[in-house]
């Protein structure tokens, strides 16, 4: 019987996890930390036309292409997904990339907005699973972004004015989680996962395993 559970485990589609948070509220490090914990969690690694930043790392943090490429990309149909920036530049999500962890019953975390989001959901509705992290308080917040040391108050201004305004789409996920601590953050993500895993579309090995039972039950 272990052995067919065993099975069972593998024979499950995967969830595409979409997390936004206003910046600031420690969205990066809490991927990071779900990837680290959780073996059967992928990180899907968007194309993008922006310039690499210090520290990054190409197919690891984006796939770096030119405009060209981009647009070429876009004439192929590639993109699940893909959103202008208000600074120029543009990004993607592979339908390849998605794919090819989903169809094997791996999970994919997303880094991206709202307006991604919605792409995503009338994509692949019954595979998308959305959680909006907030901070605990605005204060919070702005010591958090002034604490980076980064930007100018001016900028930081800017970016609370924003903020405020990309937060309106809260109601648009399925799972809002408030950021007081780190950990616990992890650990309530972490059951958000398990309890999508088990939901029973996705067990499509079930169907299989319960007919079997059901036989059993009726013949010995
Ligand atoms: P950054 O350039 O700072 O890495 O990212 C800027 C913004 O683009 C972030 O809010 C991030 O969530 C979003 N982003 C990154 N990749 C994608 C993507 O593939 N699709 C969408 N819609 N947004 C993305």
């Amino acid at each position: 019987m272990s052995e067919v559970i065993q099975r069972l485990k593998t024979v499950r589609r995967g969830v595409m996890f979409v997390i936004e948070a206003p910046s600031g509220t420690g969205k990066t490090t809490l991927i990071k930390k779900l990837l680290a914990q959780d073996e059967n969690l992928k990180f899907s690694v968007s194309v993008t036309t922006r310039p690499k930043r210090e520290g990054e790392v190409d197919g690891v943090d984006y796939y770096y292409v030119t405009d060209a490429e981009y647009d070429k990309l876009v004439k192929e149909d590639a993109f699940y997904e893909k959103v202008d920036s208000q600074y120029g530049s543009r990004y993607g999500t592979l339908r390849s990339e998605v794919d090819s962890f989903i169809n094997v019953g791996q999970d994919v975390v997303f880094d991206m907005d709202w307006v991604g989001l919605r792409q995503m959901k009338e994509k692949a509705p019954n595979d998308v699973v959305s959680i909006y992290m907030l901070p605990p308080s605005i204060k919070e917040l702005r010591k958090r972004l002034e604490g980076r040391n980064t930007d100018s108050q001016e900028v930081i201004d800017k970016r609370m004015a924003l903020i405020a305004d990309k937060m309106q789409h809260w109601v648009e996920y399925d799972y809002v989680v408030i950021c007081d601590d780190p950990d616990q953050t992890v650990d309530t993500i972490q059951q958000i996962f398990s309890a999508e895993r088990m939901k029973r579309v996705r067990q499509i090995g079930l169907k299989e395993f319960t007919q079997k039972l059901m036989d059993e039950a009726l013949h010995g």
